[in-house]
């Protein structure tokens, strides 16, 4: 039988829950038997899309964030929805250090380390009408290589 899996979450869009999505997707994904730097990986990816939702699409009013997950195969997907504000310009947005925030001292560089640790990384916005960020990551990567060389 294939191996999937899924679940999904729905909750405020408030600083504590940066924890408990990354905890979530963390307790999640260990059925794959995940790696130490793979789990880092998912939740350093997963925080940096949550906070955008919180204090980019919410703009720290409090709303609802969903998070998705599933599992098919080795394959994990992870979607990160809100109903906020929206990006006008998406490309310009994912840029390396594009923040539209400076005076926040934001850095730019959420997109960057979405895109560094997950293996696909899509966005799909509407200006006031929300965003949603897909990621993708294939889990055991690191593992087989390791065994490989190991041998
Ligand atoms: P950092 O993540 O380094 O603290 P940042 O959040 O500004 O800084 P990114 O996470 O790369 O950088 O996001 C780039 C820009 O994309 C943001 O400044 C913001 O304008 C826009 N953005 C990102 N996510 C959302 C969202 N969910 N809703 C609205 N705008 C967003
Ligand atoms: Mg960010």
């Amino acid at each position: 039988m294939r191996n999937t899996n899924e679940m999904e979450l729905i909750f405020d869009s408030r600083s504590a829950n940066e924890r408990f999505a990354r905890v979530a997707v963390a307790a999640f994904m260990t059925q794959l038997n995940p790696t130490v730097e793979e789990v880092s990986d998912v939740k350093t990816a997963v925080s940096e899309a949550v906070t955008n939702a919180i204090i980019h699409g919410y703009e720290q009013e409090v709303h609802k964030v969903s998070m998705h997950c599933r599992i098919d195969g080795d394959l994990l997907f992870v979607t990160i929805k809100d109903t906020g504000k929206g990006i006008a310009d998406v490309a310009q947005a994912m840029m390396p250090m594009y923040t539209s925030k400076p005076e926040a001292d934001r850095s730019g560089m959420g997109f960057s380390f979405m895109e560094a640790f997950m293996d696909k990384v899509m966005v799909e916005s509407a200006p006031g009408q929300g965003t949603s960020v897909f990621m993708e990551k294939r889990i055991g990567k690191g593992r087989s290589l390791w065994t490989t060389q190991s041998l």
